[in-house]
């Protein structure tokens, strides 16, 4: 199916191992407030410091930061100051220079500065954004491609969804906490989308999607998987892939966008020690 809904970006494509840059924070505010699902909201940000924010490659990211508790709004960090405890990783989903707004869809987990402003989100809203930062490469000559992960992720693999050309072929295996959460995905390539269920308990992440993997058809030996969910499914998953499952540990790029009973994971997280 085809949604030309995500814009193609337009700068020169950063990459995995560009040097990262600093750049200036960025004043935003809400301007639109969209229930999505039960747990998850899609925020669109605005303002004039969105001047030139521009996002090359599927699946990067940002760091918004949110207000500390009993702040209003938070404090603009200093260039070269400390970084905010309440600042985490989150996927520009949708960007829209010409109007000067970003689209991100939060999961709605239900602890943490920003599973909790989001939750409350309100037009009007101030948040501070600094990026983006690289995202994944696409392999526009892999013939399948193969999204694995969990909710955190969809907003991600919406993105790589949109820009697969149409002669590609994609599989996608999304986790999500329970079936209201489902919604279609659309992509110009062939698209075939299965979902499983985790329930309420965080403890079970990436346990359907393990068990799905080892039910499915085989995954073909030239895909080219990226896989992001909670730190340690992604390694178990990984060893799944390349173990029983007989895949390259090359095929596969790995992230845990998340980690049980920790805050703010790092956004660099590629298990490589798994
Ligand atoms: C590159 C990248 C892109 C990302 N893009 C998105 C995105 O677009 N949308 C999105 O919703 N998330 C995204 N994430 C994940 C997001 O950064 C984390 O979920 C982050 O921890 C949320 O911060 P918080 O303040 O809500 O919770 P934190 O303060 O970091 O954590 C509080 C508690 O909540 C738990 N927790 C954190 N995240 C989750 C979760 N998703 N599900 C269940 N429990 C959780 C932690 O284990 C901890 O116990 C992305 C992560 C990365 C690395």
């Amino acid at each position: 199916m085809q949604q030309p809904s995500l814009p193609a970006p337009s700068l020169p494509a950063a990459t995995e191992n560009a040097p990262r840059k600093r750049r200036p924070p960025r004043r935003v505010e809400v301007s639109r407030v969209q229930v999505l699902s039960p747990a998850m909201r899609r925020i669109t940000l605005t303002g004039a410091e969105l001047q030139g924010f521009e996002v090359n490659d599927p699946a990067s990211y940002m760091k918004l930061i949110f207000p500390e508790p009993g702040q209003a709004e938070p404090v603009r960090p200093l260039p070269d100051g400390p970084r905010a405890t309440s600042m985490r990783t989150y996927t520009p989903l949708a960007v829209r220079p010409g109007a000067l707004e970003v689209d991100v869809d939060f999961v709605l987990h239900g602890e943490g500065p920003a599973s909790t402003w989001a939750a409350q989100a309100q037009p009007g809203q101030v948040l501070f954004l600094m990026g983006p930062g690289p995202g994944y490469q696409l392999d526009l000559q892999a013939a399948e491609h193969v999204l694995i992960g969990d909710d955190s992720a969809l907003p991600a693999f919406e993105t790589i969804l949109a820009r697969l050309p149409a002669s590609a072929r994609v599989r996608v295996l999304m986790e999500v906490a329970d079936a209201a959460e489902e919604r279609a995905l659309f992509s110009p390539a062939t698209l075939q989308a299965q979902w499983v269920i985790r329930g309420a308990d965080k403890h079970a992440a990436g346990q359907a999607l393990e068990q799905a993997l080892r039910e499915s058809a085989p995954l073909p030996a030239q895909s080219r998987i990226y896989l992001a969910c909670e730190a340690a499914a992604m390694r178990r998953i990984r060893q799944l892939l390349t173990g029983e499952l007989g895949l390259a540990r090359s095929q596969i790029v790995g992230r845990g966008y998340w980690k049980l009973g920790a805050v703010n994971h790092p956004d660099h997280d590629y298990g490589d020690d798994a």
